[in-house]
């Protein structure tokens, strides 16, 4: 695999690291290749950043074919950028691009490309305290043709965008609804993949939810609207009578890399884990009883998201006196500390770019 490197001739200038948000500034370069059914995956390169061009009839316009991927570069004490669990996240993509009927990528083509493109853009990585390099790779569907059928050609991107600390004013516990009437997604559709699909079909939930003034809804599962499922875009865990508890993978929740090393963490510090179903019958009973003692979320972005608030059925519960409690914390606390490479990496999990 051959990447050429075209590097810009007008390099931008690096943002203030308050001035961040998420999202917003995007880096000098993207990585692009293209896949057709005949040449396989072709013509790798490393590009200025700029806009795409796509034929009105591009699937991914129409047939909404599109997956993508979250990640972070992490600058360390010492200088150097690394990557958090890179593997898992090229991975889930080929799981993805399964489900959806787009062309997998090598695993060793997807890393040394997604290595190649942190290293051209590795200056983009801020090193105040909190902020990332966050990576978005994504691939759509681009035949140039209205019939509807798997695809034939598609295009992978890589673009990189520098941002701010999730927690600036510090870690503050953020108020979720359970939704009981939309669903994000059902077993045999696409809840495990990452693809964008499934945040459209979201939004109109999250929407109300903020209306309300949430920050995000905790979806149900979508047959009988009984079982916890996730929050937004994070996975979601609870300790309940020193139990800690988190929603099995049964298809239509998203596999999240956080939340598979929130639940390698807990059980290496002698915690017990359960991966089960999880009713919200139960999850009701245990807040109105007080023996839901934590609740958070996990995800790239946030790492941990502690809960202070849960409502259901226009029930309002406070968790934890809607303090960050103390399985939380530890878990952010370890978990960053690895990703930015302020405590040893006892699981081999980073990856540094030199
Ligand atoms: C990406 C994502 C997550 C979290 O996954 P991480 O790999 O931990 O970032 C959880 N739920 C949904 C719906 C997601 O898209």
């Amino acid at each position: 695999m051959d990447i050429r490197i075209e590097k810009t001739q007008c390099p931008k200038e690096k943002p203030d690291s308050s001035s961040l948000g998420f999202g917003k500034i995007f880096t000098d370069h993207m990585f692009m290749m293209d896949f057709s059914r005949e040449e396989g995956w072709h013509d790798a390169r490393i590009v200025p950043f700029g806009r795409l061009s796509l034929h009105p009839a591009s699937t991914v316009l129409h047939y909404g074919s599109e997956i993508f991927e979250g990640l972070k570069a992490y600058r360390r004490a010492d200088g150097k950028v690394q990557l958090f669990r890179p593997i898992e996240n090229i991975r889930r993509m080929n799981n993805s691009a399964e489900r959806l009927c787009l062309p997998q990528i090598p695993e060793e083509d997807a890393f040394k490309i997604l290595t190649t493109f942190v290293r051209t853009e590795q200056d983009w990585t801020p090193s105040a305290p909190g902020t990332s390099l966050y990576l978005r790779p994504f691939m759509f569907g681009n035949d140039e043709t209205l019939g509807v059928h798997a695809v034939h050609n598609a295009t992978f991107v890589i673009i990189a965008s520098p941002v701010g600390s999730y927690y600036k004013e510090g870690i503050n516990p953020v108020k979720i609804m359970i939704e009981d009437a939309d669903v994000r997604a059902v077993r045999g559709g696409t809840g495990y993949a990452k693809c964008g699909g499934n945040y459209a079909a979201s939004n109109r939930a999250g929407e109300r939810a903020e209306k309300k003034g949430y920050s995000q809804v905790l979806w149900l599962d979508g047959v009988e609207r009984k079982y916890i499922e996730e929050v937004g875009a994070m996975n979601v865990m609870f300790k309940i009578n020193g139990e800690i508890v988190t929603p099995a993978l049964t298809g239509s929740i998203l596999p999240g890399i956080t939340r598979k090393s929130c639940i390698e963490v807990l059980r290496k510090s002698g915690y017990t884990v359960t991966e089960r179903l999880l009713s919200v019958d139960e999850l009701d009973a245990a807040m109105k009883n007080g023996t839901l003692e934590e609740a958070w979320g996990c995800g790239t972005a946030a790492v941990v998201s502690p809960i202070g608030e849960l409502c259901y059925k226009d029930v309002k519960y406070t968790i934890n006196e809607g303090k960050i409690g103390e399985v939380t914390q530890k878990l952010y606390d370890t978990l960053t500390g690895i990703q930015w490479g302020r405590i040893e990496d006892t699981f081999g999990w980073t990856c540094l770019i030199d």
